[in-house]
């Protein structure tokens, strides 16, 4: 393992520590780092970033940030925001023509609780839902470790039975994605295809970029060759432009599938691809539980993690 990708590792054991978690969160952190990211702790502060990456042509996902949750008055708490956040969107106008959905993450809203987590995740989950169809809008499911890959799926597929509307992520790393896309690869479907974020063992994931990319785009194409709607999720310069040449080759109409990119992250290249009339969907975290959020973005940078540390010794 080189220095890089062992730096990578660390950030990722990192997010996990709920011990660092804390000391971090007490930190005066420089606000501009974090702010890069995650464009505030309020609604509010979501609905001035989706308006000011809509007078640019970019959609949203929001986020609302919270993936530690331990009971369930926790997970309803979340649930009750995604519900306030839809009826806030909704009144300023900013659900109408796919302008901003929303994605959520199934362990903020219960699916680790130890007693029927996944029954308590889906029963928020449907909640949510049902603020979206009447804010007129769409939910995409987060996807987390490979440990909650299956549950996300079966939720997926519970959820869909109801509301046709809501989508997932996958994520190229893991050697079982490829076919996944088959199964997802269908009529209707809202399929966004990452890399993933997460630390993964060898026996289920690659290990090495190269064939992570590789993964990608095998599951690009099954996706591309099927009916349904695929969210390409990367910032890969290299990617960017296979998908774009895949896409051509492919026939599909600029309204048939997407590009997303997390916000914070080179924006310059997000205005580009709106710009040559592409759909740009940038996904945009709120809240104040960055912590996991921030490292995993560190971990795929780590440049900005030598910015961060400064900014927590430099008070
Ligand atoms: P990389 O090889 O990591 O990056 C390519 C280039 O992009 C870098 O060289 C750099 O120039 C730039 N770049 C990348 N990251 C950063 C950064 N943090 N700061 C500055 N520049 C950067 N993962 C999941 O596991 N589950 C999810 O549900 C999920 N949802 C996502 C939703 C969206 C819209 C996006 C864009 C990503 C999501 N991810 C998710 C994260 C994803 O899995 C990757 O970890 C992340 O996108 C980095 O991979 P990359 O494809 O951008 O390629």
């Amino acid at each position: 393992m080189g220095p890089a990708e062992l730096l990578r590792k660390s950030l990722l054991t990192l997010a996990d520590s709920g011990r660092v978690r804390d000391i971090v969160e007490r930190a005066p952190v420089s606000r501009s780092v974090v702010k890069r990211y995650v464009p505030g702790a309020y609604a509010a502060d979501v609905v001035t970033a989706v308006a000011d990456l809509g007078a640019n042509g970019r959609a949203a996902t929001i986020d609302y940030l919270g993936e530690y949750t331990t009971d369930v008055e926790q997970a309803e708490a979340t649930t009750q925001a995604y519900l306030d956040l839809l009826r806030l969107l909704a009144d300023e106008g900013l659900t109408s023509e796919g302008r901003a959905e929303v994605s959520v993450k199934l362990s903020a809203i219960g699916q680790s609780l130890p007693a029927d987590g996944p029954a308590i995740a889906l029963e928020n989950a449907r909640t949510i839902c049902s603020a979206a169809l009447a804010a007129g809008t769409t939910v995409t499911l987060d996807m987390e470790d490979h440990t909650t890959t299956d549950a996300t799926l079966e939720a997926l597929q519970a959820l869909r039975a109801d509301f046709s509307f809501v989508g997932v992520a996958i994520q190229a790393y893991l050697h079982r994605t490829e076919g996944d896309c088959r199964d997802l690869a269908t009529d209707g479907s809202r399929v966004r295809l990452c890399k993933g974020a997460y630390a993964e063992p060898e026996s289920v994931a690659y290990q090495d970029a190269d064939d992570v990319a590789k993964s990608y785009v095998r599951c690009l194409k099954v996706l591309l060759a099927g009916p349904g709607y695929p969210m390409i999720a990367t910032h890969d310069p290299r990617l960017v432009e296979i998908a774009a040449a895949l896409t051509r080759h492919h026939g599909r109409p600029t309204d048939s599938y997407e590009f997303q990119m997390l916000y914070g992250v080179r924006p310059e290249e997000q205005r580009r691809i709106a710009d040559r009339g592409n759909q740009m969907r940038v996904y945009v975290p709120y809240g104040e539980e960055w912590y996991g959020y921030l490292m995993r973005r560190m971990a795929e940078r780590p440049a900005n993690a030598f910015l961060f540390a400064r900014s927590l010794i430099s008070r």
